[in-house]
């Protein structure tokens, strides 16, 4: 399971000489693992002249030999001279390329922990409670919480019972609605005492809406805020239905947040106030040290130019050091 903890030991890592970076996305759901082998051979081939021939020879065997093409995105990163390897299989797809640099090029795994790291699935109905606790699409925890047996009424049992039980339904029904009340406040217990105990950053809900409903009622502000979903589900669907379903949620709600933050980039553009588009000018802003967030498209890709003496990079020839 790909952790913070792996994300800090990758960002120390620095190499005398250019270390590879590939991210392949093998989500079985899209393509063939043949499809995938032949993107990874046209990514290698790419990378060819900037990346050492061992360790694209590395990542081949790799490849070839040690990975069982499970799960949805793979991540290696290699600099056979250092020696350094690293190889992640994550739950979650990636969006697949090979980057060369110094460092492990690790922004994607970054935006991934961000986007699906540690969150917490609460399933309830008017009975019981289950909780999992998912770090990148992998389960890592789960509990679960059974209250008072909630009987389930009978239609028109009550009102064939005939004349002198016409209250009958009504009292039972209302002590059923007691009982679910309470089970559904003391799940609610449950499901703060798991937050505080595994922290998740995000919690989704699921079960049917009048319940869901109740639950949320039922929870702390603290643990409100933290609610960014919720689907219908049955208290049994099984673990991998969950996970679907939320992994769903989680990357509609990541969607959401990269289209709202490229919106704050163009209107703040557009004023002339706060940011810039367009290669030139984000350069001029990096070179200033200004960029606060930076909206890179994963494969963009053009020539351009830098300084031999103060290392400059521009996307037009210049003549004369600007500085
Ligand atoms: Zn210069």
């Amino acid at each position: 399971m790909f952790t913070r903890e792996d994300l800090r030991e990758l960002a120390a890592v620095e190499c005398e000489t250019p270390l590879l970076s590939v991210y392949l996305n093998v989500d079985p759901r899209e393509h063939t693992t043949e499809e995938y082998r032949l993107e990874l051979r046209q990514l290698l081939k790419g990378a060819l002249g900037a990346a050492a021939s061992d360790d694209i020879a590395a990542v081949e065997r790799f490849f070839e030999h040690e990975y069982d093409w499970s799960g949805r995105g793979v991540v290696v990163f290699s600099c056979a001279s250092d020696p350094f390897w690293r190889s992640y299989s994550l739950a979650v797809p990636v969006v697949s390329g090979a980057t060369v640099a110094r460092k492990p090029y690790i922004w994607p795994l970054a935006a991934l922990v961000e986007a699906y790291g540690r969150y917490a699935v609460a399933l309830v109905d008017r009975q019981e409670l289950k909780l999992f606790s998912f770090s990148m699409g992998e389960l890592a925890d789960e509990t679960t919480f059974a209250g008072a047996e909630v009987r389930r009424l009978k239609k028109g049992r009550g009102s064939s019972g005939g004349a002198g039980r016409r209250g009958g339904a009504p009292v039972s029904g209302r002590h059923e609605e007691e009982v679910a009340q309470r089970n559904i406040r003391e799940a609610a217990k449950v499901a703060e005492r798991f937050w505080r105990q595994d922290r998740p950053q995000r919690l989704i809900l699921a079960g049917a809406e009048p319940t869901v409903v109740q639950f949320r009622d039922e929870l702390s502000k603290a643990l409100q805020e933290r609610v960014i979903g919720s689907f219908r589900a049955d208290v049994n669907m099984p673990e991998l239905d969950i996970r679907e379903r939320s992994l769903e949620i989680l990357r509609h709600v990541e969607e959401k947040r990269k289209a709202a933050l490229v919106d704050a980039v163009f209107t703040a553009a557009a004023k002339g106030r706060g940011g810039v588009i367009r290669v030139g000018d984000t350069l001029g802003a990096a070179h200033e040290g200004r960029i606060q967030t930076l909206i890179v498209a994963r494969d963009f890709r053009r020539p351009g130019y830098q300084c031999t003496n103060c290392r400059y990079i521009t996307d037009h020839s210049l003549s004369d050091c600007p500085c």
